[in-house]
């Protein structure tokens, strides 16, 4: 098994080991990091069939993180996936309205993000004690919501650690605020800012590439690091559960060996999707990858034209974990097709920065062949939890809704009939609100907890534990900034 390192897509040059590029989150050039080849999976789809999500994952984290010996992966595997997660199978698949649905909500804070970032802790504080770094972590984090809850979790009490969570104090849904505001463990803050989540996401990484605020973090002996999705420990252990889906459809004999199988995913940053892409280009026979926009459908725009343009307006929908406008793993996309060539990635990336946005190439464009791009209105995607709710008893989030309307008209428009995974994201009972507003009008006026338990009430989905357990906790943050208080903020915490 050949090594694989990592390099910024901005090539700042210097080459990494997975567990250095875990460490630093972010290149110092503002580049994400990069494997210098994706590997091929070595591992047979039969032999994958049988075995379990844990090792599953072993044998997709040992051909990325090559310098982490078996044990050390075997370790982290095994504390991030156990009982965290209400059911074995980690990520069961239910089938409805002519998909396969992967619910990817079953750890600590019912949505997606559970998956990578109950592991990346663990990835993390192997990573640092295998290169002796003696500094404290200090986690500066982003989230459009359902990042920072799930992050807080994983690294809350952590020796060694701090985190640092900025969320948009009015884009959030009010289960998610209250998720985060509650947070416990004295190594965690959570702040929220007047702006939106792209607003957060420049600020952090701004304050990554401060070269004063560097030195200064130094001195105090501490570093930053990002659990964000630009860090390359969070994308891995998401590649896992798209081979695990495909394998479980062969194991139920849906499919059968090299059957090619479409994957919808509902989009924001571009970290999951990116993630099915990689699976793909590992030989995980993917056929359409669709990705699947809210109203903020920049994404979408530039499938169809190859213009990528934030220069609009942003709109806040009831998928909030989808309200962005800059999708920062793109990056990656646009440095593989442009045949890893950071210095032409770098251009486009300063043109985005400069005059938020960019053009490719016919030759970049070919590139995106897997790609489909759909998106899903606000009307929509109500319509179409109500739909699949009545037609099948099966209740979805807004995030999955999303994925779920834009692959209808797929399916429709298309005719293609190929079997389809579609990434389900959150579960229903973490947006209550537009859940209800979907199956059940009527019930507007009521808080979000009463509405789960009238959720409960319609679907006998038992209200799940991260839900409970926030109702009555004391809040225990209220720190609001400004964008340009930032660093500021930062810099009072970790003064504490
Ligand atoms: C984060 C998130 C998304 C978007 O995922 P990206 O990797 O940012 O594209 C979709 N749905 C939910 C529920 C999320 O939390």
């Amino acid at each position: 098994m050949t090594d694989v390192t990592y390099s910024s897509t901005r090539g700042a040059g210097e080459t990494l080991t997975a567990s250095q590029a875990i460490l630093n989150g972010l290149a110092s050039d503002g580049g994400l990091y990069v494997p210098d080849h994706i590997p091929a999976l070595s591992t047979d789809l039969d032999a994958l069939a049988r075995m379990d999500y844990r090792h599953v994952a072993f044998e997709i984290l040992r051909l990325y993180l090559t310098d982490y010996t078996d044990d050390e992966l075997r370790h982290c595997i095994d504390a991030a996936y156990d009982e965290k997660f209400d059911t074995e199978e980690i990520a069961p698949m239910a089938e409805a309205a002519d998909a396969y649905f992967l619910e990817l909500y079953h750890g600590a804070t019912i949505a997606f993000k559970d998956m990578a970032l109950s592991i990346l802790p663990h990835l993390m504080t192997t990573a640092a004690r295998k290169n002796n770094v003696d500094s404290e972590i200090v986690i500066l984090t982003a989230t459009s919501g359902d990042t920072g809850k799930a992050a807080l979790a994983g690294f809350a009490s952590v020796p060694g650690t701090r985190i640092i969570v900025f969320y948009p104090k009015d884009g959030v849904s009010p289960i998610q605020k209250q998720q985060m505001v509650t947070q416990q463990g004295d190594n965690t803050f959570v702040v929220g800012i007047n702006g939106t989540f792209d607003n957060a996401q420049t600020g952090v990484k701004k304050l990554f590439a401060d070269e004063e605020l560097r030195g200064w973090m130094d001195e105090h002996g501490m570093r930053f690091s990002s659990a964000n999705s630009i860090n390359i420990g969070r994308l891995v252990p998401q590649i896992v559960y798209y081979v695990y889906a495909y394998t479980r459809l062969l194991k139920e004999e849906r499919i059968k060996k090299g059957d090619p199988v479409n994957v919808v995913v509902p989009t924001g940053n571009f970290g999951n999707i990116l993630a099915a892409y990689y699976a793909g280009q590992m030989g995980l026979p993917i056929a359409k990858l669709i990705c699947a926009s809210n109203e903020n459908k920049v994404l979408y725009d530039f499938f169809s034209t190859g213009t990528y343009d934030r220069n609009r307006e942003f709109i806040l929908t009831s998928s909030p974990s989808m309200d962005i406008l800059i999708s920062s793993n793109l990056e990656r996309l646009i440095y593989h097709i442009c045949g890893n060539d950071a210095s032409r990635c770098r251009t486009l990336m300063d043109l985005l920065s400069r005059t938020g946005r960019y053009d490719i190439t016919d030759d970049m464009r070919e590139q995106l062949a897997p790609f489909a791009g759909g998106f899903c209105d606000e009307e929509l995607t109500l319509n179409t939890i109500r739909d699949i709710y009545e037609s099948c008893g099966y209740l979805i989030d807004p995030h999955t809704a999303v994925a779920a309307g834009v692959y209808r008209s797929y399916r429709m428009k298309s005719g293609d009939k190929t079997p389809t995974v579609i990434a389900s994201t959150a579960s229903p009972y973490k947006f209550t609100g537009s859940v209800l507003r979907a199956i059940d009008p009527g019930y507007e006026s009521a808080d979000d907890f009463d509405k789960a338990d009238r959720l409960y009430e319609l679907s006998k989905i038992s209200i799940p534990k991260a839900v409970s357990e926030i109702r009555t906790a004391p809040i225990l943050h209220k720190t609001i900034c400004e964008v340009d208080e930032m660093e500021k903020t930062v810099k009072e915490f970790l003064s504490r």
